[in-house]
């Protein structure tokens, strides 16, 4: 199939495929970056459409070139949560007016999703193709007759005219990660007889005749895209046979574009979290585009300018969805047409404030940029009256407040005991999987010097040093809690810190006291053999330890998991009893748990820490201190939470200095880099 040609125009860009535009045919994107589809929250009551408008417009002005909005049901069956969005209504087309000109003002085209939740609705409404229930969902869904299945394709035609009528540029209809679309396509989820099920043209006659019927119901200038499930990654997925016919007939149903989309919300593949290596589904969207003439959209675990470039110029995609780096940074590609990728925010697919907030339904936001979803509330704008500020800690709560606050125009000194930046998060980057968190550092690092910090390393100050500053910041961090077991002092014993900075050698077994977080990575880092450059894990390793096939060579893309054994035997404890790892990550928590059972990891709860002698440590459960036992290990390491960091406080005060205390140093418990960011970059935003 002849395609166009990559461009080789000179070009000064250093991303000249990125930031070319693509002729649709009847309107031009005026770049190749796709803000993807992301539920915020905002999208559910109309109360915040005005704050939905501004958080578009914000990415618009940062020059992306398409916009995705999050889901909007066509009916009620399809609502993701009770009440939650839908565009079934004129009187809502008319709200959505402000969004679409807040975007079109901002020079922006916006695309809304139709998503019809089938079996993952959580409510007692939800339909599917067959009665089967989703392992994910206690409801169980009625299956669709054929009548509902014909009103169904009406209820998506008329969202689109709607969204027509509401000044979109197009659709997105959303037909992976399992929600009912997938879900007629894979045999896992339809066992129907009918004209819907049986054959796989029979199982594609849903999404392929909504993308007919509404192409002729919108007419020719309006962009249908299809999001499709290009690897399903659970049992009795689609044949690759069934995704290429897919993609061939929703291109001939009049499709303008077609998305990709990886794994059902229920596999146990991780597809997004920040462990999967960049770029790794790629291959599988190119080898769909090698089957339509139509755009494909490469997405999934690509969040730089660099990487993205690559992609366009090496294989068949011709557009890159990149939707939490928009959340993280809404000029990405201001900075990447002025080439300034070295100032990127660059998103590290932590999920901690993005996804983990939908699923416990608060508002989106992002670890990295806590003005995400709050673009009217929490404003940076340039002060009229600039004050000297000493911020003392270099860790996420001090760069937050130190870059924020110069930002605005005030003048900001740095004080750092350590010869580098980064606190606490500096250990976060040398976990495996985590190896991206170094971009956290290097963004900041950066923009301390774009707006002239000025940064004193290896300086542990004192109180009297703070004197004369209109301001000063504590955020001092937190440093790890050291529990009164006997015998804590024993050269066996490890701080978590010592572990993982190598400031002392680790020995081949290992117990890990503590199973909250930190345990959880420190137990990862001692049973990987992290590869001597610091590079994360590679494509073949993750595909092996994971169990991904190529969905051309399996249904569902799945194969056995072949994990590489432990590089140590690993004891992980805790005092509390039952499962361990319940307070991690609500959408990335399940793959630390797999990860670590995968690789034979002793995990013992209800544990009392009697001792440590040269023996090991003596460990017995419960309150009558039953079963006692000592584990043989050659060390012992430490990972018991953590005590704030705040010497300087009491002296400060004498001094007659009221010092603004945030982060760790204000309060360790539950402390994570999103509530440090979030506090330092509030504080900046009042000074
Ligand atoms: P800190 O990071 O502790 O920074 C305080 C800084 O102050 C330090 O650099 C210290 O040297 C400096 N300082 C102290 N006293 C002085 C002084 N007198 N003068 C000058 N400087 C001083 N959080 C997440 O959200 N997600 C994660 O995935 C995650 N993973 C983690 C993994 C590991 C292994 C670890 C250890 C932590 C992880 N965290 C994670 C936690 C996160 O790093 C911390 O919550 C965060 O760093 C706390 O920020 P902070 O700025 O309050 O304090
Ligand atoms: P944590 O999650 O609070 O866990 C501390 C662990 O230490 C708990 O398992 C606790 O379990 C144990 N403990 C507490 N006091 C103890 C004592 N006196 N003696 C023995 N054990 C004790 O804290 P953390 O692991 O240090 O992590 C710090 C923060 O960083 C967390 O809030 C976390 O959110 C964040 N973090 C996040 C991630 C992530 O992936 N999102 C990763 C790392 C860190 P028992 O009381 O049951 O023994
Ligand atoms: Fe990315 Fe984490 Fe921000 Fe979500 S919270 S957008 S994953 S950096």
């Amino acid at each position: 199939m002849t395609r166009p040609e990559k461009s080789h125009k000179p070009h000064t860009s250093p991303y000249p495929n990125l930031l070319s535009p693509l002729d649709l045919g009847f309107t031009t994107l005026r770049n190749r970056v796709v803000m993807g589809s992301m539920h915020t929250g905002l999208e559910d009551r109309a109360r915040h459409t005005d704050r939905l408008a501004e958080y578009f417009a914000e990415r618009a002005r940062g020059g992306v070139g398409l916009i995705i909005t999050g889901g909007y049901a066509p009916n009620r069956t399809g609502w993701l949560l009770p009440f939650a969005s839908e565009l079934v209504t004129t009187a809502q087309a008319r709200r959505h007016r402000r969004i679409t000109a807040a975007v079109h003002d901002n020079g922006g085209k916006i695309l809304l999703q139709i998503l019809h939740a089938g079996r993952y609705a959580y409510h007692p409404l939800s339909v599917s193709a067959s009665s089967i229930k989703a392992p994910i969902n206690p409801f169980r869904p009625r299956a669709l007759s054929s009548r509902g299945v014909e009103s169904t394709i009406n209820d998506f035609v008329r969202c689109a005219q709607l969204a027509r009528e509401a000044g979109y540029d197009g659709v997105e209809i959303m037909g992976s990660e399992g929600y009912l679309l997938n879900q007629f396509l894979a045999t896992r989820t339809n066992k129907r007889t009918d004209a819907w099920g049986g054959a796989p043209a029979n199982r594609r006659r849903l999404p392929v005749e909504i993308v007919r019927r509404t192409r002729a119901a919108v007419g020719s200038d309006f962009i249908i895209c299809y999001r499709m499930s290009m690897a399903d990654y659970v049992e009795d997925g689609q044949t690759w046979q069934e995704i290429v016919s897919l993609a061939t007939d929703v291109e001939a149903a009049g499709a303008t574009i077609i998305n990709s989309g990886f794994g059902w919300h229920e596999a146990r593949v991780p597809t997004i979290v920040t462990s999967v290596p960049n770029s790794a589904f790629v291959d599988i969207s190119s080898a769909v585009a090698e089957h339509v003439r139509i755009p494909v959209v490469a997405s999934n675990r690509i969040n730089m300018p660099q990487a993205a470039e690559q992609v366009l110029a090496e294989t068949q995609v011709r557009l890159i969805s990149m939707a939490r780096p928009m959340l993280s940074d809404p000029e990405w590609v201001l900075k990447a047409q002025s080439d300034r990728a070295d100032e990127i925010n660059t998103c590290i697919s932590c999920n901690q404030a993005c996804l983990d907030h939908a699923f416990a339904r608060k508002t989106v936001s992002c670890l990295l940029n806590p003005r995400a979803g709050h673009e009217t509330t929490l404003l940076l704008s340039p002060t009229r009256r600039a004050r000297s500020v000493a911020v003392v800690g270099a860790g996420p709560a001090g760069l937050a407040t130190a870059v924020n606050a110069a930002k605005r125009g005030h003048d900001v000194t740095l004080f750092e005991a350590n010869e580098f930046i980064g606190g606490q998060f500096d250990m976060a980057r040398r976990i495996p999987g985590k190896e991206e968190f170094s971009e956290t550092i290097r963004y900041f690092s950066t923009m301390l010097a774009r707006h002239g910090v000025g940064v004193r390393l290896g300086a542990r100050v004192s109180a009297d040093e703070l004197t004369g500053y209109d301001e000063v910041v504590l955020a001092t961090g937190v440093a790890p809690r050291i529990p009164e077991i006997p015998g804590i002092d024993h050269p066996k014993v490890l701080t978590y810190a010592e572990a993982i900075t190598g400031a002392k050698p680790v020995g081949k077994t290992v117990a890990v006291v503590g199973a909250g977080g930190i345990g959880f990575d420190v137990t990862e880092l001692l049973v990987t053999d992290s590869s001597p450059t610091g590079e994360p894990q590679g494509l073949k390793e993750w595909k092996a330890e994971w169990g991904v096939a190529d969905p051309q060579e399996a249904p569902g893309a799945l194969t056995t998991p072949l994990p590489a054994p432990p590089a140590r035997e690993v004891y992980l404890l805790q005092r509390t009893k039952g499962r361990q790892g319940k307070r991690l990550g609500k959408t990335t928590g399940w793959v630390h748990r797999a990860a670590v059972k995968a690789k034979g990891v002793h995990q013992l709860s209800g544990v009392n820490y009697e001792r440590i002698s040269d023996d090991g440590l003596h460990i017995s459960f419960g309150p009558d201190r039953q079963r006692p036992q000592v584990l043989a290990v050659d060390n012992v390491v430490i990972c018991a939470g953590q005590e704030p960091v705040r010497d300087l406080e009491t002296e400060l005060r004498r001094n007659g200095v009221d010092p603004h205390i945030i982060g760790g140093a204000a309060v360790a418990e539950e402390l994570d880099a999103k509530r440090a960011i979030k506090q330092g970059t509030e504080l900046a935003a009042q000074l």
